[in-house]
């Protein structure tokens, strides 16, 4: 298969992914010469260290930081060719995103939070309220729609996190520390739910993590070392 047909058909790629920070007269080189391929429906961890540059990665596979050279593929489209508006519809439609800490919005429901990526890609809004009780419903909270985040676990933020990272059936989810945040009981209920969704759904799931049993479930482990991934 040619290089240009691998690429559309993964759902993520990137190719000599470089990022550096300038501060002041110092440069910091954070990511080198990266290189990773992920296909439609694949799980893969990435661990490392503190600060070897997991988050800096995960925003530029994303398209939230641009990359100091390299390119990177979503969903067959380089982001770097694209209008910042381009990206953000591509984000939209294509990704969902889960953080150590939730993100949600504090001032909406459980139902509107979810809600909102459904929104930004024009569903109308009796449409959008459904699919997002049935995406609640699915992640167990059919019971808690009403409630705004303060009102819920730090699990249950946690579950709508993905309900709404899930909404527009996006290709891929980036999760950059998901259950970092819960105690073992209820990250390993988090777990279950990311496996169980990722299979039925066939999404692929990048996941950084510093917890080995969740690693362990994944189709590959990759550890961000001197810049650049290497498998385990
Ligand atoms: P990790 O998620 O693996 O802990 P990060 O990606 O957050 O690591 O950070 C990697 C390195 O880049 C760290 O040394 C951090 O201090 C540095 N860094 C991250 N973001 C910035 C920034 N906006 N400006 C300057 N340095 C940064
Ligand atoms: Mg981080």
């Amino acid at each position: 298969m040619s290089d240009i047909a691998m690429k559309s058909r993964a759902v993520l790629s990137c190719r000599n992914l470089g990022k550096r920070y300038e501060e002041g007269p110092q440069s910091v080189v954070v990511l080198s010469g990266l290189e990773l391929e992920l296909h439609p429906g694949e799980r893969v961890a990435i661990v490392g260290s503190s600060g070897s540059g997991k988050s800096t990665l995960l925003n530029l596979l994303g398209g939230l930081d641009t990359p100091s050279e390299g390119s990177v593929w979503l969903a067959g489209e380089e982001l770097s060719a694209l209008s910042e508006k381009e990206r953000g519809l591509l984000r939209n439609r294509a990704l969902g995103f889960v953080y150590q800490f939730h993100h949600l919005l504090p001032e909406f429901t459980a139902l509107e939070n979810v809600c909102m990526p459904l929104l930004i890609a024009r569903v109308a809004i009796p449409e959008a309220r459904r699919r997002a009780a049935a995406l609640l419903e699915r992640v167990g909270l059919g019971h808690r729609l009403r409630h705004k985040p303060a009102e819920l676990s730090g699990g249950e933020r946690q579950r709508v996190a993905i309900a709404r990272a899930l909404a527009n059936q996006p290709g891929l989810v980036l999760l950059d520390e998901p259950t970092g945040n819960l105690d073992q009981h209820t990250a390993h209920g988090i777990q279950e739910l990311m496996l169980e969704l990722s299979t039925s759904l066939q999404t692929a799931f990048l996941v950084v993590t510093h917890d080995p049993q969740l690693a362990r479930q994944m189709n590959r482990v990759l550890r961000l070392e001197d810049g650049r991934l290497v498998a385990e």
